[in-house]
């Protein structure tokens, strides 16, 4: 179903949507834009590019209380398990990030059913903003991940996302991907016609034009398992990368975590939080004494496989959606895409010559 939105009408719209749930969207905070939770539907900042955090924080946070426990005997006794009860609903989220988090489905929703991940999962929908702006650093073009939303790598939108906006300039085109969705809004809309339809093509059209940062996907996984030993590796993870973690923390697409117990000292409460880990981080990979990611450029290597190799044969898909969040970030400007061209011999950027 495709209705029309008049921009005037807008946060009447997002008002009429059902008070029991709680309203996340791109808000601008001083110089940045992030996700957060809205106090009205005005705060919303529509024309943004690119957040720090993904959305992701709001189905996985990076820190969450996981459950109660007491000791009996030898062992522990759940007395307590917090799942999450929050029901949201994550507005103008750009397609990457869309795609991020039903890459994350795959992972935690899959084989292995993370029951934490699952519950918020369940009790949030999903509002799809395409792109209108391309930052220097964004390559969803080349993943296939956006700048509008389609199906990618054999994940239907339509399965993991409800609603899709696309600015048509005095109004947005609302395409209702399910069923669900549609029943908590009682605002009245148009319907679309073909003009509008055409419009939306042409925009993308447009915006795929601008896309300056690109990376050539061709058999990447495996020109990257070829290329385990390459220079690339120890020059730019030793001399350049510090470890900050901040790639990982970052990106949307991570899941890796850990866990740590409070304990009181008279043992009335105990408590498990598990809170985002890195594999950049030096204990990441320690195992009995031993660490066998004890150097930079191998925990540098690990990051890079992992999105872009080891992933597909994980997960059925790339772990990098090409948000370029990790390159906006990193305090020494490493580019996976950069490293990426060294290592298929193609010219790269000055700065890693
Ligand atoms: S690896 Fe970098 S560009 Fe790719 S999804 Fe993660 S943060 Fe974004
Ligand atoms: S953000 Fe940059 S410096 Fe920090 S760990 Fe990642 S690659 Fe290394």
């Amino acid at each position: 179903m495709v209705k029309i939105l008049q921009k005037k009408n807008f946060c009447r719209w997002i008002d009429s949507l059902s008070r029991q749930y709680a309203l996340i969207g791109p808000v601008k905070e001083r110089e940045e834009t992030e996700f957060q939770p809205l106090r009205c539907p005005e705060q919303l900042e529509m024309d943004y590019i690119s957040t720090m955090a993904a959305p992701r924080k709001f189905i996985y946070p990076s820190r969450q209380l996981l459950f109660r426990f007491t000791p009996q005997g030898d062992d522990q006794l759940i007395t307590e398990e917090i799942l999450p009860q929050s029901q949201q609903i994550l507005l103008a989220v750009h397609p990457c990030d869309a795609h991020a988090i039903m890459v994350l489905d795959r992972v935690l929703m899959g084989e292995f059913t993370d029951s934490y991940y699952t519950k918020q999962r369940q009790n949030t929908f999903l509002i799809v903003l395409n792109c209108q702006k391309v930052d220097k650093n964004c390559f969803c073009d080349s993943m296939g991940t956006g700048p509008f939303l389609h199906s990618w790598m054999g994940q239907d939108p339509a399965k993991g996302c409800d609603l899709e906006l696309t600015d048509l300039g005095d109004r947005y085109l609302v395409e209702f991907l399910n069923g669900k969705i549609r029943k908590l809004f009682s605002f009245p809309l148009e319907t679309a016609n073909d003009e509008d339809i055409q419009l939306k093509k042409k925009r993308e059209v447009g915006i795929k034009e601008k896309f300056i940062k690109k990376l050539n996907i061709e058999n990447l996984p495996s020109s990257l398992r070829q290329n385990m030993d390459h220079s690339v590796w120890s020059r730019i993870g030793e001399a350049i990368c510090l470890s900050c973690t901040n790639c990982t923390m970052v990106c949307p697409t991570c899941y890796c975590y850990n866990t740590v117990d409070t304990v009181k000292l008279d043992l009335s409460k105990s408590e498990r939080y598990r809170y985002w880990d890195s594999c950049q981080e030096l204990h990441f990979a320690e195992v009995h004494g031993g660490n066998f990611r004890s150097t930079r450029g191998a925990r540098l290597r690990q990051f890079v496989l992992h999105k872009l190799s080891y992933w597909m044969e994980q997960y059925g898909c790339f772990g990098c959606v090409g948000c370029g969040r990790c390159i906006n970030w990193c305090p020494t400007g490493i580019d996976l895409t950069e490293i990426v061209k060294e290592i298929r011999g193609t010219k790269i950027n000055e700065q890693y010559s």
